[in-house]
């Protein structure tokens, strides 16, 4: 059989790219509320509040480009959340992040738009694990669970992101706004 043209690879990369996003969240949703049914078999009083494990993975090491590029080398990063409760060590939360756009040229100083496929301006710091940290906890929390561990590399500013996260969650409980 002829290998498929990279082209047409693309194309259908294209088409099923959306599904796939959506088939992993669903999966990761699932995977969230299976932890919290264990733990609450387990006798925990707060099921939800687990152990994590965050790192994130560029398409190129961040300090590659020293004295090569006033440009990170990095243009895609993916900051995986993994659960350590059980033996499976299952990743509950991603995010992604890419600053890949052929549409709007970094001269023009246009914005990117949701057409293209990059969520990340090239001003901005792919570096940047407390933002990216913070966001997956966030989408976290949204189903209930919140980080009592988070297991990091000692130079990440990931887990800053879940201390301001408690103080803020703190600071509104305080409020009584939730
Ligand atoms: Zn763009």
């Amino acid at each position: 059989m002829p290998a498929p043209s990279t082209s047409g690879l693309q194309k259908r990369a294209n088409k099923v790219l959306p599904e796939i996003v959506n088939i992993d969240k669903k999966d990761m949703k699932a995977r969230r509320k299976q932890l919290i049914a264990i733990n609450t078999l387990r006798g925990r009083k707060d099921p939800g509040s687990v152990s994590l494990q965050a790192d994130g993975a560029y398409n190129n090491a961040i300090y590659s480009g020293i004295g090569k590029t006033p440009f990170q080398p990095a243009t895609q990063v993916v900051y995986s959340v993994a659960e350590a409760e059980t033996e499976d060590k299952s990743i509950i939360g991603v995010v992604c992040k890419n600053k890949l756009c052929s549409v709007h040229p970094i001269k023009s100083g246009e914005k990117c738009t949701s057409a293209c496929s990059s969520n990340l301006t090239f001003m901005k710091s792919i570096g940047d694990e407390y933002t990216w940290a913070k966001e997956a906890l966030q989408d976290l929390a949204s189903d209930g669970i919140e980080a009592k561990h988070l297991t990091t590399d000692p130079d990440s500013s990931a887990y800053r992101a879940a201390d301001d996260l408690y103080l803020e969650i703190q600071h509104l409980q305080s409020q009584n706004i939730f």
